[in-house]
Formats: structure tokens, sequence, C-alpha cells
């Protein structure tokens, strides 16, 4: 008897430790061939019919928007190909929460978009990449699987919206405001169907977004010249759960009322920036539950917009908190 056929998938490969060569640190991401990343993983096929393609192979601290929107159209190219059941992307883990963070707030998916990266390279003890893709390919494939952009790492799938890396080498570097993880791969559990805001028009050209430290040891006038330069936006990196120092509030509120959208994010690593009155009074946005690299994207998106519908747009979308402290 013939075999049920099985769904069909694309895989975008683009790099990161999961193809790298070399060991420890010190490898060389991006190094090798989707196909030769999925003959270590033959059960794959159980799963999946794949369709490769590498749209670049690179280390994702060297991503920059330009590879943002080329994965943005190479996503949207195949949510329009109706043989298709759904999407891996593989990618470095560095920049991973940026790319989601785009992906979640453009794309309109019809399909599991579903990310994964590794931490050790494959030539590595204890690689994790073999793993992770096979459980992206799992999930992608999966019919309980819903519409949506996922992260599936170390046997949890994350959703796009919320996530960082919050570990500089551990096996599980994900984490995820404001509920962590929302299935995993063992016991397998896919995730459940989220709502979802429509989605932002991508910029163009890429607006830019200061990311600014704003601490003691840190000069306020940094956003008067991050202004001179024609920002669109600013993401504060402030202390605590976005705590504004004395010295930086009259900046913040000549910096708002000229029309820059300035983000108050946190420097912690984990847990969310609530609404504050702070916010009523220098015209700032709270990060909700955004890390500053994912506000800062957040931001490039929203910037273009009038300032009373980014406030709309802003709280719908990252804000997910409740009543107001
Ligand atoms: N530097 C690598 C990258 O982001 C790290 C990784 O993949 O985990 O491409």
């Amino acid at each position: 008897m013939a075999a049920p056929p099985r769904p069909r998938l694309l895989w975008l490969a683009t790099g990161g430790t999961l193809a790298a060569t070399g060991r420890g640190i010190a490898y060389h991401a991006g190094a090798l061939s989707p196909e030769a990343l999925l003959a270590a993983i033959p059960e794959a096929g159980q799963y999946a019919e794949l369709e490769l393609a590498s749209p670049f192979a690179m280390d994702s601290k060297d991503a920059t928007p330009h590879h943002w929107l080329r994965l943005h159209a190479a996503i949207t190219q195949a949510l329009a190909r109706p043989e298709l059941a759904g999407l891996v992307l593989s990618h470095g883990t560095d920049t991973l929460e940026e790319t989601a963070t785009l992906l979640a707030l453009t794309l309109a998916p019809t399909k599991p978009v579903v990310l994964t990266g590794a931490m050790r390279p494959p030539s590595e003890a204890g690689a994790d990449g073999p793993r992770n893709l096979l459980h992206a390919i799992r999930l992608a494939a999966d019919p309980d699987t819903p519409p949506g952009v996922f992260l599936v790492f170390g046997e949890a799938v994350f959703p796009a919206m919320g996530l960082r890396k919050a570990h500089t080498l551990a096996l599980q570097p994900f984490a995820a405001e404001p509920r962590g993880a929302l299935g995993s791969a063992f016991p397998w559990r896919p995730p459940p169907l989220e709502e979802r805001a429509s989605p932002l028009p991508l910029p163009h050209p890429w607006p830019t977004v200061a990311l600014l430290s704003a601490t003691a040891l840190d000069a306020p006038e940094a956003l008067r010249q991050t202004q001179e330069t024609g920002a669109a936006a600013a993401v504060l990196l402030l202390p605590g759960h976005g705590s504004v120092p004395e010295a930086w509030e009259a900046p913040i509120a000549d910096a708002t009322a000229a029309g820059l959208l300035v983000v108050r994010a946190s420097r912690c690593g984990l847990g969310p920036v609530l609404p504050h009155p702070v916010d009523q009074r220098l015209g700032t946005l709270p990060a909700g539950l955004l890390s500053a690299p994912a506000a800062r994207v957040a931001a490039a998106l929203v910037a273009p917009f009038p300032p009373a519908e980014r406030q709309i747009l802003w709280r719908a979308r990252f804000l997910p908190y409740g009543a107001e402290a």
C-alpha cells in the first residue's frame, strides 16, 4: 500500500550556529549547507517532504534590515503557495528576536512559520541543532499547529512576540513575555491559536531608531543629538522596570512634543515594562512585552504613523497587561 502523502514544507536556511563549522564559541556560522544538515536527521522524512532554499547564510549578528526585507519577501511568496503546509526558518539566535518580531508584526500567516536555531555547532558535544530542526519541521508539518510565527527551541514552542534571547550560552537561551512558552516539543503540545492584530506595513526606507542607554552615567543630550540626525524614534534602555532618571525627563518631554517616538525599555533581560503615569507626563510608550531590541523593530514599524495612532497600535499589540499602574 502506498504511504500517505506527507505535508510539503519550505525550509529557508539562513545560517547561524545551527549550520556552523568549528567548536565551542569559535565557530564559523552558516558554513554548512541545508542538505548536509538534513542528512543528520533522516527521521525528518517521516513528518514532511522538504523543499530547501537558502536566501543567505550568515552569522545573525551581521543581519540588517536588508536581510529582514529579503526574508519577508521570500516568506510572503511561500505563504501564497497552496501546496506548502508550512515554513521552517533556521536563523542565528543572536538577533532572532528582531526577525521574529518583524515577521509577526508584518505578515498575515495562513500557515505555521516556525523559526529555529542552535546554541552549539553540529560538531560540538551535545549539539542542539539537529533536535531543534527536527522539532521545527514536526511543528510546521503538524495539522494541529495554528497559523502564526513561532520559535521552537530547546523543546519549547515560543511565540514570536515578546521573545528575547536572555542567556549568552545556555541551551535554552530564550524566554518570552508575558506567558513564556506556548507549547512543548516533548511531550508534544502544539501552541494554541493566538489572537492577532492586523499586520503593519513595512517602512520604506527603513527608519533610524536609536537605542540610548539612559542611566546615571549617560548624558541626556544624546536624545537631542538623535533628533538632529533625523531619527524617527528612540528606545531608551532604562533601569529596572523602565524608570526614567530625573535628568532625562525634560529632554524626553521635548523630544516627544517634537514628534519623536520614545519607548521606555528595560536593561533587565527579563520582565515587562508596564504602563506608568510617567508615560502621560512625558509622552512615552512603555515597551510592554518587548525586549529593547524587539522594541526597536516595533518602533520602526509604528513611527511612520501619526502620534495618536501610534498609541493605539502600540497598546493593542504590546501591552496585554490589563489596567494601567
Ligand atoms: N552568532 C550566531 C548567530 O546568531 C549565534 C547562534 O546562531 O546561536 O548567527
